[in-house]
């Protein structure tokens, strides 16, 4: 099987077998094993529908302690549609992960519940920007600790106008951390958050 010998684990090839998976698509082929195997920051340019949310989906479940129930990754996406899509993609590959916990933080539900849920305890939170702003602003999480953020569709992201909220956002990570960048399209704005917030990346391109 293609996906073991990207350095997959046990837990998330019965997940890929579940999910009917047969072969790695080309991003996921370049990305999962830069991913696996070093502490890098990367660059991908990727269209929607290539298979990137498992592109980094895959090696962040598998780099993820889930005996610690600390936040220990940000992914943030452009809609509650996306954020929704991806939590749902993240819980089918992890499902045979025992205890590890993927909250979705969006605008227009309810910011106590979703609180709620990160307090319990989410190694994984998938979120939209200006919600993720409003949860930090009133110290309802902490994402101080992260070891991994992952900015999905970072160029949409920037044409919503979420410039501000992602560079605050990014600031409130620790520097160690490393920065998945997934793009359709390279404008100047994401080269700029790049630039800024990430060191040496990789890049890859599909
Ligand atoms: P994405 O580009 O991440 O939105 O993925 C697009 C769709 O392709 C999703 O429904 C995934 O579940 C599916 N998918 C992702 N990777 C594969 C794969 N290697 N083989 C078959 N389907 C896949």
């Amino acid at each position: 099987n293609k996906f073991e010998q990207l350095g997959l684990n046990e837990s998330l090839l019965l997940a890929i077998k579940d999910l009917g998976f047969e072969n790695p698509s080309e991003v996921q082929e370049k990305a999962i094993p830069v991913l696996l195997e070093q502490n890098t920051d990367l660059v991908a340019l990727a269209q929607t529908g290539t298979g990137k949310t498992a592109a980094f989906g895959f090696p962040l479940i598998q780099k993820i302690d889930a005996e610690n129930r600390n936040t220990q990754a940000l992914i943030l996406s452009p809609t509650r549609e996306l954020c929704l899509q991806i939590t749902n993609e993240i819980k089918l590959y992890s499902k045979y992960i025992k205890g590890l916990h993927t909250v979705a933080v969006y605008g227009g539900a309810s910011i106590t519940e979703q609180a709620r849920e990160v307090k319990r305890g989410a190694q994984i939170i998938v979120a939209t920007p200006g919600r993720m702003q409003d949860m930090i602003n009133r110290g309802l999480v902490n994402i101080k600790n992260i070891d991994f953020c992952i900015l999905d569709e970072a160029d949409e992201m920037l044409n919503m106008g979420f410039y501000d909220d992602i560079c605050s956002i990014l600031s409130d990570t620790p520097d160690e951390k490393n920065t998945w960048l997934f793009s359709a399209t390279m404008p100047a704005e994401v080269a700029r958050i790049a630039k800024q917030f990430m060191a040496e990346p990789k890049e890859i391109t599909v």
